[in-house]
C-alpha cells in the first residue's frame, strides 16, 4: 500500500505468455513498475508443446517447458513482478484501470492484455463427459497414457500436425481426422506425418460423438462427401480443432472482432487509449511465438511512450 490507498503500477500485464514475458522483459528495462498476473502457468500455451523447432536461436529446437524457463528468468532478472491470479474484470476509475481478480484489485495507468488463447471444443456429445478419460487437448501431457494404444487426432493444423507426430512416440496408430481432404498445417509437418508408418488419415470425416465406458471406447464418424457414418474404435481423441481467443473479461471494454479477437493498429494501440494487445488473443495474421514476442515488445515501448506523455 502507498499514502494509504492500493499501489497504483506504471503497467498491469495480463497473461504471461511469451508476449505477455516479452512485455514485461521490456517493461521492467524501461524502469517501468509492472505487474504480470498469470492465471496458470508462466509461458502460456508454449509450456505444452514439446519440441519448438521454428523459433530462431536454437538450432536443435527447444522444448517448450525450457523456452518458457528462460523467458521468465530473462524478465524476473530486471525485476519483473509476477502473480498467479485469475483476471475477471477490467474497467476504469478516475483515469485508472482496474484490474479485477478473485483475490484483490489491482490499479495501473496503462495494460496490455496478452492472454492468448484456448483450445475449442468440438461441441459433440461425449466430449465433456471423457475430458481426462480419454479426450485430450496436451499430448505432452497425456500422450505417455496411451502408450500401444490406437488414438485418433482430430484437425489439420500445425497443432494437430505436431500433437499427432509427438503422440506417435508412444501410440501404435495414430489417425488423424480431417473435414477435408487439404492439410491446412505447415508444410514441413505435413512432409512428416506422411512418411510417418504409424500415422494414418481419415480425410472429409467429422467426429460426431465420443462414446464409451469408464473411459473412451469408440467414435462416431461422418463422411461429409458420401454422409455415410460409421463406429471407430480408439482408447484416446486429442482434440485440435483451432483455438479461440481469451478474451472474455475485455467483450465490450476494448474494440473486437466477431471471433472475440481484440482489434488493434500495427502498434498494438486497442480502440481504448492506453490499453494494448499483444499475441495470439489480438486479431493479426501469423500467431507464432515468434510473433508474440515481437508484439510484446512493441506493446511495452507503446505503454511507455503513452506514460511520458502523461507525466
Ligand atoms: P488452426 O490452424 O486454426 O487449425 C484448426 C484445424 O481444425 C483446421 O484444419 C480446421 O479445418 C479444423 N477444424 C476447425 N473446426 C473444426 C470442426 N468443428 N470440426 C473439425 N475440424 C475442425 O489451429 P491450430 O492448429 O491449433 O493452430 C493455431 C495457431 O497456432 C496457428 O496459427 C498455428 O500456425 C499455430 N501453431 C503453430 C505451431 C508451429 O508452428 N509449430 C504449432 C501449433 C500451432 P480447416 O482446415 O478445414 O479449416
Amino acid at each position: 500500500m502507498e499514502g494509504g490507498g492500493p499501489k497504483t503500477y506504471d503497467l498491469i500485464i495480463i497473461g504471461g505468455g511469451p508476449a505477455g514475458l516479452t512485455a514485461g522483459l521490456y517493461a521492467s528495462r524501461a524502469r517501468l513498475s509492472t505487474l504480470l498476473i498469470e492465471s496458470g502457468l508462466l509461458g502460456g500455451t508454449m509450456t505444452t508443446t514439446e519440441l519448438i523447432e521454428n523459433y530462431p536461436g536454437f538450432p536443435q529446437g527447444i522444448t517448450g517447458a525450457d523456452l518458457s524457463q528462460l523467458m521468465e528468468d530473462q524478465a524476473r532478472r530486471f525485476g519483473l513482478t509476477v502473480i498467479n491470479e485469475e483476471v475477471s474484470k477490467v474497467s476504469t476509475e478516475e483515469n485508472k484501470r482496474v484490474v479485477r481478480t478473485s483475490e484483490s484489485n489491482y490499479y495501473s495507468e496503462a495494460l496490455i492484455i496478452s492472454t492468448g488463447t484456448e483450445y475449442r471444443r468440438l461441441e459433440i456429445p461425449g466430449e465433456e463427459t471423457y475430458i481426462g478419460k480419454g479426450v485430450s487437448f496436451c499430448a505432452t501431457c497425456d500422450g505417455a497414457f496411451f502408450k500401444d494404444s490406437r488414438i485418433v487426432v482430430v484437425g489439420g493444423g500445425d497443432s494437430a500436425l505436431t500433437e499427432g507426430l509427438f503422440l506417435t512416440k508412444f501410440a501404435k496408430e495414430v489417425t488423424i481426422i480431417h473435414r477435408r481432404d487439404a492439410l491446412r498445417a505447415t508444410r514441413i509437418y505435413q512432409e512428416r506425418a506422411f512418411a510417418n508408418p504409424k500415422i494414418k488419415f481419415l480425410w472429409n470425416s467429422l467426429v460426431e460423438e465420443i462414446k464409451g465406458g469408464k473411459t473412451v471406447q469408440s467414435i462416431v464418424v461422418r463422411d461429409v462427401k458420401t454422409n455415410e457414418t460409421k463406429e471407430v474404435e480408439t482408447e484416446g481423441v486429442f482434440l485440435f480443432v483451432g483455438v479461440s481467443p481469451k478474451t472474455q473479461f475485455v467483450r465490450g471494454f476494448v474494440k473486437m472482432d466477431e471471433g472475440g479477437h481484440i482489434l488493434t493498429n500495427e502498434n498494438c494501440e486497442t480502440s481504448v487509449e492506453g490499453i494494448f494487445a499483444a499475441g495470439d488473443c489480438r486479431q493479426k495474421l501469423l500467431r507464432q511465438i515468434v510473433t508474440a514476442v515481437g508484439d510484446g515488445a512493441t506493446a511495452a515501448f507503446g505503454a511507455e511512450r503513452y506514460l511520458e506523455k502523461r507525466r
